[in-house]
């Protein structure tokens, strides 16, 4: 006390001495200003060059001095106050988190225990039925769980095939309560595709672009069922699905549905190349592992001092066949992990010796983007020592090599250029097969099952996503598992029909108006080729007698069919279809009470409460290495790392969950401060 009371009175007396024991290990500026205010120890009062001079001078120099030097002592405390707030409020912040943390952990620990679950006997013992007489599972394990779960078991059922961008788009907008859902997927979770080339070189976690599918359903109270569809009985609106149980044996069963929705996406298509079970493909989490593991394993091996430098020239080939996006961002890809991590961790030579092929049937490279782009990535590639065979088809591919033809002009023994398909053989022990999409095996069955179903890639739906020839406002398909009808003339007798007003055998041009109305109803994607109504009147009018004949309205509709370009299987439209199906399903549960009202059965729900679909292109992207490229509505594009960085976001702000958003951004940081994870796991 003594001493504090001493401290305080030397304060008030003389300021600089009380600092001065505290602070001159600290801050040697008010060390300074101490020593220079109490002793002659300055140069200047040391020795003074005359004592006339010094006499007059000192006392003004000595009092700038001192305001100088008390100034500089205030800005070094403030500089010290503040610093000392930032860490204190840091400090705090930390131990803020900290106890929030705690708290959390405290609260979300449960120590419930649950004793009684109710469920229904009928959901422990389905009772059997169906065609091939197979249980059928018409109450679930947790439809008796509580007072909500009993409302929504007496609900329509929906049932959602596939757990990918179509069916999240449908589920993000279903209105909860509405239906019984339930989502029969192979995997459990939902993949976010446009990232599986960054996964597949580890730029990101395959971890990252997942999200579990019982996280997203529980929203609407929806259920799981992990398993694939095989069969449909529509019948008996039954759908047959496949199971794995604990001994590894399949066990089927049913499903039944009020509302199906069909949203299994594509698979690779084959071309009927021979020897594609030596190829890799890119369509799943586990494509994405198995490609890493490959890759590393090349590197890994081609570092072996016992390795030939032509096995190593082998292992360090990576050859893409197919220049579309999936393609072109793999290629890329795997250029940047040779850039930033191969050159840096392997022997220098594993960098030197890799080639990337990327073999594209087409004559550009991403051939559905503009031309200015698709010559952009070429010349990216071309700088990068990419190497872009276009023109070229794969021939067959072996467990060593890749075979493609290649159109070349050769002389022939005349001294004539002619044009011949060259053979050329590409050693590697890394093929990705990416040259397109096919139907999947259960796409192909409920093609099948119906008549009038002949498109070859995709089932047919109408524009409200209904599938042509299912009994109407039960079976939904959408993504890349479905396209939307083209065919205007495989309408033209109820078209006729409707617009025919008067009944005489011809369509007048109030008629054609009527009909062009009905068309672009029916089929929207006709409409921006039904603008110039009178234009085309006049133009099938070949006979100039002022009306159309039906041979007139026929090849008019045909060919009005051929330029309706059908939407791209992408994300973008899978997940607006998605969404316009669900927001379209709790439309047409919430009025089913007025329609039924009104005498209209909820077959029709869908024309009476929503418009059809209608595809809203928001332009495309591509990733092509520290690049990307961006294509809308005839604007292109493309840009170094600016662009990157756009294309990071646009994909990042995708994202289903805020967990896998956080998890995406972590990886950006781990990867651009330590690099990818070069472990072949
Ligand atoms: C590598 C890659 C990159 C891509 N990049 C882009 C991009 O940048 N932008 C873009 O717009 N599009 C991109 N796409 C295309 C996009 O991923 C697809 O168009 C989109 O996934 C289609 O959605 P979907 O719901 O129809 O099918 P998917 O998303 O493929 O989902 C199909 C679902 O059905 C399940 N399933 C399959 N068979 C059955 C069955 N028999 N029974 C039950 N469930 C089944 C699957 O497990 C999966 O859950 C990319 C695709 C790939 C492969």
């Amino acid at each position: 006390m003594q001493g504090v009371v001493r401290t305080l009175a030397q304060r008030s007396i003389r300021p600089s001495q009380a600092l001065r024991p505290s602070l001159y290990r600290t801050w040697p500026a008010i060390a300074r200003y101490n020593s220079t205010t109490q002793g002659p120890r300055t140069p200047s009062s040391a020795t003074p060059t005359t004592p006339t001079a010094s006499a007059v001078n000192t006392e003004p120099n000595q009092s700038t001095q001192t305001k100088r030097r008390w100034s500089g002592l205030r800005i070094t405390l403030l500089v010290a106050k503040y610093t000392g707030f930032l860490i204190g409020s840091a400090a705090v912040g930390v131990l803020l988190i900290g106890a929030g943390v705690f708290v959390h952990d405290a609260f979300t620990y449960s120590e419930r225990h649950l004793d009684r679950v109710p469920v229904s006997p009928l959901a422990l013992n389905p009772k059997r039925g169906g065609p091939k007489n197979l249980p059928i599972a018409e109450v679930t394990l947790e439809d008796e769980e509580n007072e909500e779960s009993i409302k929504i078991a007496g609900k329509p059922r929906l049932v959602i095939i596939g757990g990918g961008w179509g069916a999240i788009g449908l589920l993000k907008t279903l209105n909860p309560g509405d239906y019984h859902v339930t989502v029969i997927a192979p995997e459990t979770f939902t993949t976010f595709t446009p990232l599986l080339p960054s996964a597949a070189v580890s730029t990101v976690q395959v971890r990252s672009l997942i999200e579990p599918i019982r996280k997203i359903i529980a929203r609407v109270r929806g259920h799981f069922l992990n398993g694939y569809a095989v069969d449909l009985v529509m019948s008996e609106q039954l759908v047959e699905v496949e199971t794995v149980a604990s001994d590894g044996m399949k066990k089927r069963l049913y499903v039944p549905y009020d509302k199906l929705v069909i949203a299994v996406g594509s698979v690779s298509s084959t071309h009927g190349v021979p020897g594609l079970e030596h190829c890799f493909q890119l369509k799943t989490i586990n494509d994405a592992r198995n490609i890493k593991r490959r890759l590393f394993d090349n590197f890994e091996t081609a570092s072996l001092p016992t390795t030939t430098p032509e096995e190593r020239k082998r292992l360090l080939t990576f050859v893409i066949c197919g220049g579309g996006p999936t393609g072109v961002e793999t290629a890329a890809e795997i250029y940047d992990l040779c850039q930033e991590d191969i050159v840096n961790y392997f022997p220098k030579i594993c960098r030197k010796e890799v080639e990337i092929y990327v073999i594209q049937s087409r004559d550009h490279i991403l051939n559905t983007y503009s031309e200015s782009i698709s010559k952009y990535a070429e010349q990216r590639f071309n700088r990068d020592g990419i190497s872009v065979i276009t023109n070229a088809r794969v021939k067959e591919v072996w467990k060593d090599k890749v075979v493609y033809t290649i159109r070349a002009e050769e002389k022939d023994k005349d001294g004539k250029v002619v044009k011949v398909n060259k053979e050329v053989s590409v050693p590697s022990n890394f093929v990705l097969w990416s040259t397109g999409i096919a139907m999947n095996p259960f796409t192909r069955r409920v093609s099948d099952l119906l008549p009038n179903q002949v498109h070859k890639k995709a089932i047919e739906v109408d524009a409200h996503l209904r599938v042509v020839g299912a009994p109407l406002g039960t079976v939904y398909a959408l993504g890349d598992a479905a396209t939307i009808e083209t065919s205007v003339v495989s309408h033209i007798l109820e078209l006729v029909d409707e617009a025919d007003k008067d009944k005489d055998g011809r369509i007048d041009y109030n008629e054609w108006q009527i009909m062009v109305a009905r068309i672009k109803k029916k089929i929207p994607m006709a409409g921006p080729h039904l603008e110039k109504v009178r234009d085309l009147f006049e133009r099938y009018d070949i006979d100039h007698d002022d009306s159309l004949t039906i041979n007139e309205v026929a090849t008019l509709l045909a060919e009005l069919g051929n330029k309706i370009t059908s939407l791209p299987a992408t994300a973008q439209v899978a997940s607006q279809q998605g969404k316009y199906l669900g927001h379209k399903l709790s439309k047409i549960a919430r009025k089913e009470a007025i329609l039924a009202a009104n005498g209209i059965s909820s077959d029709v729900g869908d024309d009476v409460v929503s418009k059809p679909f209608h595809y809203r292109h928001l332009g495309s992207l591509a990733y092509i290495g520290n690049a990307a490229v961006f294509d809308y509505q005839g604007l292109s594009l493309m840009g170094g790392l600016a662009a990157m960085y756009a294309w990071r976001s646009i994909y990042w702000s995708e994202q289903v969950s805020s967990r896998t958003r956080a998890l995406l951004m972590f990886d950006w940081v781990i990867r651009g401060i330590w690099g990818r994870d070069l472990s072949n796991i």
